[in-house]
C-alpha cells in the first residue's frame, strides 16, 4: 500500500495498488485487469486539484512515465501529446517547434490530461479554458477499448471527454489546436479595486488577458495586463522577480506565517501587503509568462459565475470578509473566461468570470469557504471541479443543461463504473 497526497496536503489516500505504466499496451492491460478483478481505478496528473477527485483505496494509475510530444503538424498547427505531459515541459517542446497554446492558467505543474479533466482555465474574454484548445482525444474507455474522438469522429464522446474528471477512462493522447510562438507584454500594476470595477469592461476588452487580485480588508488590487508584444524576450526583469519571488512568495510567505501565529491581526496584514504591491512590467515568450511560481501552500475554493453577477457577487464577498472579520490575507483572485459548449464545463453556455478565495495552509478555512460559497450558489455559480466545494450530484446537474448528455457517454463507456470511487459517486451519481 502507497501513500497519496495532493499539492496542498488537503488529501490523503492509501491506493492498494500504485502503477507508472510506459506503453499505451501496459495502460489497456491495466483497465482490463481491473475490469476482470472488479477493482475500480483512479488517474493522478500531477495531484494539483483541491477536490478528492484522484482519492482511492484501490488502483491509482499516473501517466508520469507516458509522457512527451506524438507528433506535430505546423501547417496546421496541432500537436499530439501524451497525456501525461506536464505543462511546463509541453510549453518548451512546442516552443522548439514554434507553437505556443493561446491561453494558460497560473501554473504550469499541472499534466495536460489533469488540466483539462478539471476545466482549469486563465483569463482573457476571447479565450475558453485549456479544455477549448483540444481537437482530439484517445482514452482507455472503462470497456478497455482505445478509441479515438474529436469534432469529427465519436463527436459526442468528444465533448463529455473535454470535461471528465477521469470519469470515462483514461485519456491517453491529446490533440491541441496551437498558434506559432509568440510573446507577451506583462504589466503589473497597483490600482484601486474601485478602479478595476469602473474599469472592468474597458480592461478586458482592450488586454489580451485581464485579471486582478484583491486584498481584503483594503481598496487595493494588484491588476495583471498582458498583451502580445514584438519586443525582444528578455526573460524576467529584476522588477518581475522581485515581484514574483520576493513579494508573491517570500513576503507572502513570512506574513502568512505571522498570520497563522496571530490571525487576529489578518486586517493589518493584508493592510501591509497591500503597501508592499508595486508596478512591474516584462516581455517573455508566452509559455513563459503564465505561470508564476507558488512555493506558499494554500487551500483554495473557485466559482464560475455568470459574467454579469461578477461585480455584485464580489462586493457580497467583501462585505461578508469585513462583517464577519474572517481572519484571511490571500488576496481573491479575479478573472474572465470566454463561454464554451463542453458539458460539464463550468463556463458552459455563458461568458464567465471566476472568483477564488485561498487560505494559508494550516489555517482555518471552512468558514470562510462556507460563506462563499453561499454567496456563489446565489450568484448561480458552478464550482471549479479540482478546487474545494460542497455540491453533490443532485445539485450539481441541475447546473449543467447537458449533465444527461455527459452521463450517457459515462453508461456507455464506462458501464461498469471503473473509474468511480465514492467521492466520484457523491458528485456525479
Ligand atoms: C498552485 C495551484 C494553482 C492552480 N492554478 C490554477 C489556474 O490558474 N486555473 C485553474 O483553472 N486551475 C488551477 N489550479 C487547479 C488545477 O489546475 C486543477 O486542479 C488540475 O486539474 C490539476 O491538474 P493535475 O495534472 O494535477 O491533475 P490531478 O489533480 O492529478 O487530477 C485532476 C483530474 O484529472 C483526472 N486525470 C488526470 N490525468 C488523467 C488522464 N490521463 N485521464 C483521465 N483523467 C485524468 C484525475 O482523475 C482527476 O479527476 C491550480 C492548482 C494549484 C495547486
Amino acid at each position: 500500500m502507497t501513500q497519496w497526497q495532493n499539492w496542498s496536503g488537503s488529501i490523503t489516500s492509501f491506493p492498494a495498488e500504485y502503477h507508472k505504466p510506459n506503453t499505451l499496451d501496459d495502460i489497456v492491460s491495466l483497465v482490463q485487469r481491473a475490469k476482470s478483478e472488479a477493482k475500480s481505478i483512479r488517474v493522478v496528473g500531477s495531484g494539483h486539484s483541491f477536490s478528492p477527485l484522484v482519492a482511492t483505496d484501490s488502483m491509482l494509475v499516473s501517466l508520469d512515465h507516458y509522457a512527451g510530444l506524438e507528433h506535430v503538424d505546423r501547417d496546421a498547427c496541432t500537436a499530439t501529446v501524451k497525456a501525461g505531459t506536464k505543462l511546463k515541459a509541453l510549453g518548451e517542446l512546442l516552443f522548439a517547434q514554434g507553437l505556443a497554446q493561446e491561453n494558460l492558467g497560473d501554473i504550469n505543474e499541472q499534466s495536460i490530461a489533469g488540466a483539462i479533466s478539471t476545466g482549469t482555465h486563465g483569463t482573457g474574454i476571447a479565450f475558453g479554458s485549456i479544455s477549448t484548445q483540444v481537437v482530439g482525444l484517445t482514452l482507455v474507455t472503462g470497456n478497455g477499448e482505445v478509441i479515438t474522438c474529436s469534432e469529427r469522429e465519436n463527436r459526442l464522446l468528444f465533448k463529455a471527454a473535454q470535461v471528465s474528471l477521469g470519469a470515462l477512462g483514461i485519456i491517453v493522447s491529446v490533440t491541441l489546436r496551437l498558434i506559432p510562438a509568440y510573446a507577451l507584454q506583462i504589466d503589473i500594476r497597483k490600482k484601486s479595486l474601485t478602479d478595476c470595477c469602473t474599469h472592468l469592461d474597458e480592461y478586458n476588452r482592450e488586454n489580451r488577458h485581464f485579471e486582478f487580485h484583491f486584498l481584503p480588508y483594503t481598496n487595493t488590487v494588484q491588476a495583471k495586463f498582458t498583451n502580445i508584444s514584438q519586443e525582444n524576450p528578455a526573460g524576467k526583469s529584476l522588477m518581475r522577480w522581485f515581484n514574483e519571488y520576493a513579494l508573491e512568495n517570500g513576503a507572502l510567505w513570512l506574513l502568512s506565517a505571522f498570520n497563522r501565529q496571530f490571525p487576529q491581526m489578518s486586517e493589518r496584514v493584508c493592510k501591509t501587503m497591500a503597501a508592499l504591491v508595486t508596478d512591474a512590467s516584462g516581455v517573455s515568450n508566452a509559455h513563459a509568462v503564465f505561470a508564476t511560481a507558488r512555493f506558499v501552500k494554500f487551500q483554495e475554493m473557485e466559482y464560475n459565475l455568470p459574467a454579469e453577477n461578477f461585480q455584485p457577487a464580489l462586493n457580497e464577498l467583501d462585505e461578508m470578509i469585513r462583517r464577519e472579520r474572517i481572519q484571511v490575507h490571500i488576496p481573491i483572485e479575479c478573472r474572465f473566461v470566454q463561454r464554451d459548449d463542453i458539458p460539464l464545463s463550468p463556463a458552459f453556455g455563458r461568458d464567465s468570470a471566476y472568483i477564488a478565495v485561498h487560505m494559508f495552509k494550516g489555517m482555518a478555512y471552512q468558514r470562510y469557504f462556507e460563506l462563499a460559497e453561499e454567496i456563489f450558489k446565489r450568484y448561480g455559480g458552478r464550482p471549479h471541479w479540482g478546487k474545494m466545494h460542497t455540491r453533490t450530484a443532485d445539485e450539481l446537474r441541475t447546473l449543467y443543461p447537458e449533465w444527461n448528455a455527459f452521463q450517457l457517454q459515462r453508461s456507455q463507456h464506462d458501464p461498469d463504473r471503473l473509474f468511480s470511487s465514492p467521492y466520484m459517486h457523491s458528485i456525479l451519481g
